[in-house]
This record gives C-alpha cells, sequence and structure tokens, in this order.
C-alpha cells in the first residue's frame, strides 16, 4: 500500500470524511514559499499553511534556535518550575501587544487559548460574585476555534451548533458587522449590538470578537469604528472585551496587532498560528492586571487551568526566534508590497467568481 492509499485509510484530516476522505498530497519538503511534493514538483503555498508561516517554511534563524533549544532541554512541565524560553518570551510579547495587556498563559493552541479567555472571563465574575454574568456576545460569521466552548462562539449557521445543540453552551449572537473596511463608517451597524447588550449585560460577561477581519467566516474586513463601538460599550455595560487575534496577530492585516487600527485594547486577546512562525502548536491568552487580580481575588483563588504541556521551552524558544525576526525586519514594507501587489493583479479577477 503507497503512503497515498494508507493515509486515506487510517489518517483524519481536518474537516473529512472516513468514507469519502478528500484527496491530499504528499509534501517531503518545503523551503521559502515553496512545497516540495513526493513527485518532485513544487508548488507555492499561497496561504503560507493557514496564515501561520509568516517568515517562509525552512527559516534559518529558527531552525538554529529550534535545535539550540533540544539540545538544552525539549520539555519540563510548568507547574511549579520556570524557564528562559518561557520568560523571554513573555517579554517579547508584553513589549508588542496592545497596552494593558499584562499578563502571559501560554496555552497549547488557539481553541485552547479561546477555552482559556471564555475560562478567564467567566471566573473573573463569578469572583466578583456576578455568577449570573456566564454568557458570551459575539457577532455572526466569526470563528473561534473547533473546542467547545470556542464552537459555542463560532457562526451559528456555518458552525456545528445543529450538530451539537444539546451541548453548546447557548451564547447571544449579534448581527455581522456590515460597513467594510475601506468604507464610510455608518453608526447604524452597531446598534444591533448596542441593543443586545443593552437588553442582556447582566448576564453577559464578555464579547469576543476577531478584530477587523473575520477570517475563516470568509475574509470579511470591517471596519475600525465598528471595534472602537464596541470597545466603549464593553466599559458602559461592564464586560470584557476579548481579542480574538490568532489570525490576525503579527502583522497579518498591515499593523502588528488588528487592533491597533482602532486604536484599542482589550481585556484579554487571544494569540496563536503566526506565533511561531508555522513552526508549531503554540498559543497565548493574555490579559489585564485587573483581569489577573479579579479573577485571583476570590475562592478558588487561582486561575483553574494547566495544560500538561504549557509552555513547551521548544515551543517557546521556536516563538521567540519569530518575534526576533518580526522585531528585526521589514514586514511593514514587506505587507505594503504584498497588499499593493495582490490589489494590481486581483483585481481584475473581482468578478469573475
Ligand atoms: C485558527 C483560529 C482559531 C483556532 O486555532 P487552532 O490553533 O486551530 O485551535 C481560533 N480563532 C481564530 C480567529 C482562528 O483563525
Amino acid at each position: 500500500m503507497n503512503n497515498i492509499e494508507y493515509d486515506k485509510r487510517h489518517l483524519w484530516h481536518p474537516y473529512t470524511s472516513a468514507t469519502h476522505p478528500l484527496p491530499c498530497y504528499e509534501v517531503k519538503g518545503a523551503s521559502g514559499v515553496e512545497l516540495t511534493l513526493a513527485d518532485n514538483s513544487v508548488l507555492i503555498d499561497g496561504m503560507s499553511s493557514w496564515w501561520a508561516a509568516i517568515h517562509g517554511y525552512n527559516h534559518p534563524h529558527i531552525n538554529a534556535a529550534a535545535k539550540n533549544q533540544i539540545d538544552a532541554f525539549s520539555h519540563v512541565m510548568f507547574g511549579g518550575i520556570t524557564h528562559e524560553p518561557a520568560i523571554k518570551l513573555t517579554k517579547q510579547l508584553l513589549a508588542m501587544v496592545p497596552e494593558g495587556l499584562n499578563r502571559v498563559f501560554l496555552a497549547d493552541s488557539g481553541s485552547v487559548s479561546v477555552e482559556v479567555a471564555i475560562k478567564m472571563a467567566l471566573q473573573y465574575y463569578a469572583c466578583q460574585g456576578q455568577p449570573n454574568k456566564h454568557k458570551i456576545i459575539t457577532p455572526r460569521n466569526g470563528y473561534h476555534g473547533d473546542t467547545f466552548a470556542a464552537m459555542s462562539v463560532c457562526d451559528p449557521i456555518n458552525g456545528m451548533h445543529s450538530l451539537f445543540k444539546n451541548v453548546l453552551a447557548e451564547q447571544i449572537f449579534a448581527p455581522a458587522p456590515q460597513t467594510r473596511f475601506e468604507q464610510t463608517w455608518n453608526e447604524d451597524d452597531i446598534a444591533p449590538l448596542e441593543e443586545l447588550i443593552a437588553t442582556h449585560h447582566n448576564e453577559l460577561a464578555a464579547l469576543i470578537l476577531e478584530p477587523i477581519v473575520q477570517g475563516a467566516g470568509g475574509m470579511r474586513m470591517y471596519h475600525p469604528m465598528y471595534l472602537k463601538r464596541a470597545r466603549q460599550l464593553c466599559d458602559e455595560y461592564n464586560i470584557l472585551l476579548i481579542a480574538d487575534e490568532i489570525a490576525t496577530g503579527f502583522g497579518r492585516t498591515g499593523k502588528l496587532f488588528a487592533c491597533e487600527h482602532a486604536g484599542i485594547s482589550p481585556d484579554i486577546i487571544c494569540l496563536g498560528k503566526a506565533l511561531t512562525g508555522g513552526y508549531m502548536t503554540m498559543a497565548a491568552t493574555i490579559c489585564t492586571e485587573d483581569v489577573a487580580m479579579g479573577i485571583c481575588q476570590s475562592a478558588p483563588g487561582v486561575f483553574m487551568h494547566g495544560p500538561t504541556y504549557m509552555a513547551n521551552p521548544l515551543a517557546c524558544a521556536v516563538a521567540s526566534a519569530s518575534l526576533d525576526l518580526i522585531a528585526s525586519g521589514e514586514w511593514q514594507s514587506q505587507v505594503a508590497n504584498i497588499e499593493q501587489w495582490l490589489h494590481q493583479y486581483m483585481t481584475p479577477c473581482k468578478n469573475r467568481c
């Protein structure tokens, strides 16, 4: 049995069927923007492995960081132990994320970082004696991951709500933002969210959204003023704002983080995907000091989450090397160039699909 046949019989791929598996290609190498297949043909990867490989494949600086860390140690538990790779990564992250974010939870995947963010929001209000504030509001068309709490805030139609309706937490859905990024802001666009928050704020712990780009939901780019208004509503009605920047973070939208387009800071941010430059799985949930203190001010007095591979040193070292490249590189002009190039060559295709 060749590899492809074996794969078809024994492996799950993302969102696929065991009875009708999709065709897939065997990759044997990757370098820069190129993937080399088993038959030696070379492809350009136009989606950088789900937007994660921001520096290209097989980057010498990240490779060296990974090799050095393997020779020192690949993993130790984070319970009662700390290490330089986690501390260095945290310093780098806190120097770049929006102002006010101060305490880092290193998680193992984007979905887990969303679980952690939602748990933080619920525990925050429970510890303030407001356990009634346990629901999440979110715009439709969103995507936040495949685990259960994350699924509950994904778009209720494109997501998996019908399949799991008896088990998913019931959340509150607002219409998706309509004013596009480049259009003139229309104040009516925020009215439905405002109305829902005004009605439900006593049961709401948080608003979760993907700032500026609803990624998996169709690459919908919306107006920064929506984000600004959302921040104001959260302040006005005492709700935490969770920015899921797993897809948009690390320069993807022309700013280091998409929240910068609106000049706002969330109470909790989720980072993932490009965090390790596309090398391995790792994510981060970063909250403000106010959220961290609020969570720990009453029983049980601790934040109840701790994955086995939390702050895996190898992943930390790789992420750190990726952030080095961001700090020293020319990503701003590179992103602008790519944008201009796409504009020029893709505009003629606009009416073809
Ligand atoms: C990919 C993604 C996630 C989930 O991350 P995983 O690492 O796949 O679990 C969550 N939110 C957004 C916005 C994403 O793009």
